[in-house]
């Protein structure tokens, strides 16, 4: 994913407090690009207000008349949108949404449309989005406030990048290096070996004994010292297995 290329656009904003909501909702969850497409009542302090210490969201917020001026570069263009068109469209949620985002958004522009607070998005401007997205709600009501609706799809774009990640973090971040597959397999023939010295397995019945602890141990995916531990303790424990015989 890269968020560099995925932009919000809010259409015809009338509150200017919602445009500064929506840049802080932006800021905290790691997205810059707003495009703001004929703001009905801005610049307005009350958007300075509402975004706090995401005003350099506003500062470098783009403004233009149209909306076509806010997406020509764009190669995906989803429109979110509280109630369901006459004519059905691909939609999805904003979880499912977000991963149609971050993929086009590593080779492709991405625009995410807000519409207005009193009508949302006219038909027209639906119509030329690729997926509609649309958050769902109690039927009793379904209708965000529109910087809460921007919060909802900015934190399902920055919870999956997360998500994205962490396999690399984890890898950077850890001590020692994960354990390989040859070295977990020298492991498991130990590891059964020892289970047959200390009469825990039966190698005339050995049932799925091992497959078990295989699943347990790849589960938890040990890394280099742990598995010197653990031959640690079978060499160990061998030994003492050694010792009782002779002693017996
Ligand atoms: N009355 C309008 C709602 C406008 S709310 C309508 O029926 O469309 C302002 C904007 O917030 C909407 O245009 C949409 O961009 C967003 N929004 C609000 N609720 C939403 C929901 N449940 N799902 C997706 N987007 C929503």
């Amino acid at each position: 994913m890269n968020t560099d290329n995925i932009r919000i656009v809010l259409v015809n904003t009338s509150h200017p407090g919602n445009i500064g909501g929506v840049a802080r909702a932006m800021k905290n969850m790691g997205l810059t690009r707003l495009y703001l497409v004929a703001p009905r009542d801005y610049p307005n302090e009350q958007a300075e207000w509402r975004a706090v210490s995401a005003k350099d969201i506003l500062d470098t917020a783009i403004i233009v008349p149209t909306l076509e001026d806010a997406i020509t570069d764009c190669q995906f263009v989803v429109g979110t949108s509280a109630r369901e068109r006459r004519i059905p469209w691909p939609l999805l949620d904003a979880r499912q949404c977000a991963e149609r985002m971050a993929q086009a958004s590593s080779q492709e522009q991405v625009a995410v449309l807000f519409g207005r607070e009193d009508r949302g998005l006219t038909n027209e401007e639906l119509r030329v989005c690729n997926l509609h997205l649309n958050i769902p709600t109690s039927g009793a009501y379904s209708s965000l406030n529109l910087a809460m609706a921007v919060q909802i799809v900015a934190y399902e774009l920055h919870m999956l990048r997360s998500s994205m990640e962490l396999p690399v973090n984890e890898l950077e971040q850890w001590d020692s290096p994960f354990a390989s597959q040859g070295n977990m397999e020298h492991f498991y023939q130990h590891l059964e070996e020892t289970l047959i010295d200390v009469e825990f397995l039966d190698p005339t019945a050995p049932r799925q004994l091992m497959s078990r602890l295989r699943r347990l141990y790849t589960r938890v995916r040990l890394d280099e010292m742990e598995l010197n531990i653990l031959r640690g303790v079978l060499s160990e424990t061998q030994k003492w297995v050694k010792r009782a015989r002779k002693g017996s």
